[in-house]
């Protein structure tokens, strides 16, 4: 299945290799995450000049051979996103933000709305970066929940379909429990529950703040999830 692949991309990570190449971790709406190598990138006269760092979305030509690998033959800029580098918080949004998209899709498991969802975190950091920080960065991991087909419930009760008496959330269940299914659950408070359900359901430029105690529940709730329906572990958001 030799050929070139003409996809775009967004950057994930940008590793250094050999004395002048780079392998590159992106993602593809098409093909979900793929690895490539740039060769002589590193050269001062590289073709690619610098836009084949983590963030670039890229309009690319690869080039697919036997190896697992794809090589680079041609990058064009889409968007650069050059505001939220010179923020310190935004550029760490961003850097988590496509953590959590390499670790929790394998190659070869692609997302359309994944892709879409990225790009517009992207471009929300880049707009506006002050919106980055926890409440942002966990509204975009549930939506990358919901693009994994992990959305955790949260109308009633995983276990038995009760909708009163909703006290804890539980990973196990994946989503809210009642009192009588709580044993495995953490206590979850309202304005917690109030943050999943608007942060899940609006768009991402539009989702709620909340306290800090309801954030640190809902992001244990997200981790869970993770944990035990992608069996990923993600790295906890520093406060903020
Ligand atoms: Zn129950």
């Amino acid at each position: 299945m030799a050929g070139s692949l003409k996809t775009e991309g967004i950057v994930l990570r940008s590793l250094r290799y050999g004395e002048a190449d780079r392998i590159l971790h992106l993602y593809t709406p098409d093909r979900g995450r793929v690895s490539a190598i740039a060769k002589g990138v590193r050269r001062t006269r590289s073709r690619f000049g610098g836009r084949l760092e983590p963030f670039f979305r890229l309009r690319l030509v690869l080039y697919e051979g036997r190896s697992e690998l794809l090589t680079v033959t041609s990058a064009e800029t889409v968007a650069a996103y050059p505001h939220l580098r010179t923020h310190a918080a935004a550029l760490d949004g961003a850097a988590r933000a496509c953590e959590a998209v390499a670790r929790v899709f394998d190659d070869g498991d692609p997302h359309a709305g994944v892709y879409h969802l990225l790009a517009n975190e992207l471009v929300l950091l880049d707009g506006e970066p002050a919106r980055a920080g926890r409440a942002n960065a966990l509204a975009f991991r549930l939506k990358l929940l919901l693009a994994a087909g992990f959305a955790p419930h949260l109308a009633a009760c995983a276990s038995c379909g009760e909708s009163e008496h909703l006290m804890g959330f539980s990973g196990a269940a994946g989503g809210v429990v009642c009192a009588a299914c709580e044993a495995s659950a953490f206590p979850l408070d309202q304005e917690a529950h109030d943050f999943l359900v608007a942060a899940l359901g609006l768009p991402l430029a539009d989702a709620p703040d909340a306290p800090p105690r309801a954030l640190a529940q809902a992001e244990r709730a997200i981790l869970e999830t993770l944990e035990h329906h992608a069996h990923v572990r993600l790295h906890p958001l520093a406060r903020g």
